[in-house]
Formats: C-alpha cells, structure tokens, sequence
C-alpha cells in the first residue's frame, strides 16, 4: 500500500494516542493491517530497484504534501506522538527500501514477515487497487477534516 494511505492512517490514529513508544508500534501495526487488504500495487515488485525507489520517493512526496496541507490547513496539529506514529508507518516499507540499497541481514527477519503480510491475501487488479487506496486515503482526509 502506498505510504500516504499509510501515513494518514498514522495521522488518525496518532491523534488518538498520548505515548509516542504507543503510537510508533501502533503505526507499524497499522502498516501490516493495511498491507494485508488487497490493493493492488504488487506489478511494482516487478521494477528495477531504481525505479521502486523513484515510485517510493515520489509517495513519500506526496504523504507529507497532504501532511503539511493537514497542518497549513490548522486540520491537524504536529506533536510527538503523531510524528513517531507516522514514523511506525513508514517504518516497515523504509527497512524493506533501505535492504535493497544495503544488505543487512539482521533486517531479514522483520523483511521477512512484511513479504510474508504481502503474500498471504489474494492480488487485485492495479485499478481496483489504486481505486481502492484512493477511497482509503479520502476517507481518512475526511475523518480529519471532520474534527
Ligand atoms: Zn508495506
């Protein structure tokens, strides 16, 4: 899933929180959960590692625009827990990345299972999925404007 879907979730679910450890491992928590509905992103795997790492880039871009909008906007006000909560978001697609540029074995194991969340639930279309993550990420901008 793409990491702005991952990193609105973040920003409701941190606001819900008061402990930035709490909202870190939550965030990552949340990652897995996500990454575990169908949606549709898996044809990136099959880039070259430049080019998934452009695609993340871009999709980094794109989560904190939406992020500083959210703040600019007086939406959503920045504090700790919220950002190690975005932090805990991130985290698991960042330890993927960083693993293609650098080969650390001791990222095996939490690779491992981000893989084996990927793999466990059946693939959807690329449209269905980017529809899909469109209508998470709106949702999401909607409960934070509600507030
Ligand atoms: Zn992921």
């Amino acid at each position: 899933m793409y990491l702005t879907v991952h990193a609105t979730a973040g920003l409701l679910i941190g606001q819900q929180l008061s402990n930035p450890l709490i909202g870190f491992f939550t965030g990552v928590l949340s990652h897995y959960i996500l990454d575990f509905i169908p949606h549709g992103d898996e044809f990136i795997g099959k880039f070259s590692t430049k080019k998934k790492l452009l695609i993340g880039s871009a999709d980094f871009i794109v989560a904190l625009s939406v992020g500083w909008w959210l703040i600019s906007q007086n939406y959503l006000q920045l504090n700790p827990v919220i950002i190690f909560t975005i932090l805990g978001t991130f985290a698991p697609d960042f330890l993927w990345g960083s693993a293609m540029i650098i080969k650390m074995p001791w990222l095996e194991p939490i690779n491992n299972l981000h893989h084996a969340v990927q793999r466990s639930r059946p693939d959807i279309s690329p449209s269905a999925g980017i529809l899909l993550q469109i209508i998470l990420l709106w949702t999401s901008v909607i409960i934070l404007l509600w507030k």
